[in-house]
């Protein structure tokens, strides 16, 4: 396991040690905002599972934001063609996603968030005994086999953010799974049923990524703090010619996963 801290050089720039004077607040702009709750944030410790494209951006805008903690689990490793749109750079080839990521995101911190690294699966880091409890869960990884076992792993106690781009880079989702509601599978029964494979060398691109991250973001923001939303699944195609779906997907009594 890897570990780092990230924050700003100088302390005095940190929101709590400058009250007298907000406007020296790194997080002062974000604090405007109705229902955005930076005390919340600072406490906020969340796992991420899956260090690619989508991990990337989502780490890095958790980091701005100024989470106060963020684990990352990923066993693969840096390819050349991961530098067109995720968080990495020529000295991480063919090293590690997990701890790459930990450590490019250090520079990025601005309220002394704790990163962790673990070079493993989840599923491994799990059974390991590693204490993985958190205050959410993001599940951005490259298959459903282990969306599914984030799903049944967590469902009982931690809401999870599920995530996932189409293998045409023209749609992705966000799926927000929270304790004893809708799951993974109740929102996506396809994943459980084995019905999608899984792809490699699939065409992929930054454009997309920067759209679901953010919906992400958005989407940890208003499950843990009172900023506002009235649905659970959203999905966004580039080219317009399906529409935007948003919706509030309710338990299924037939699920496959978390129905008896
Ligand atoms: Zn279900």
């Amino acid at each position: 396991m890897t570990k780092y801290t990230a924050s700003l050089k100088s302390s005095k720039f940190i929101s709590r040690q400058v009250k007298s004077d907000p406007h020296e607040s790194v997080t002062d702009r974000q604090e405007r905002i109705h229902g955005f709750d930076q005390s919340r944030m600072d406490r906020l410790v969340s796992l991420l599972i899956g260090a690619g494209g989508l991990g990337g951006e989502i780490s890095h805008g958790l980091l701005k934001k100024g989470i106060g903690g963020l684990t990352i689990s990923d066993e693969d490793t840096v390819e050349l063609s991961n530098l067109s749109r995720q968080f990495f750079y020529e000295e991480d080839l063919y090293k590690n996603k997990a701890t790459s990521l930990a450590r490019n995101l250090v520079k990025e911190g601005v309220n002394g968030t704790l990163i962790c690294a673990y070079p493993y699966m989840i599923q491994k880091v799990i059974e390991d005994g590693t204490d993985v409890n958190c205050d959410i869960v993001v599940c951005a990884p490259d298959n459903d086999e282990t969306r599914i076992y984030v799903s049944k792993y967590f469902h009982p106690s931690t809401p999870v953010i599920f995530t996932g781009l189409d293998q045409n880079a023209n749609t992705g989702y966000v799926f927000i799974q929270e304790p004893g509601k809708a799951c993974i599978g109740c929102a996506l029964p396809n994943a459980v049923n084995n019905e999608r494979e899984p792809c490699p060398n699939t065409p992929a691109v930054i454009d997309l990524v920067k759209i679901i991250s953010g919906l992400v973001l958005f989407s940890i923001d208003s499950t843990v703090m009172k900023r506002k939303r009235n649905w659970n699944f959203r999905q966004v195609f580039l080219g317009g010619f399906v529409p935007e779906t948003m919706k509030d997907i309710e338990k299924r009594k037939d699920c496959a996963l978390c129905s008896g």
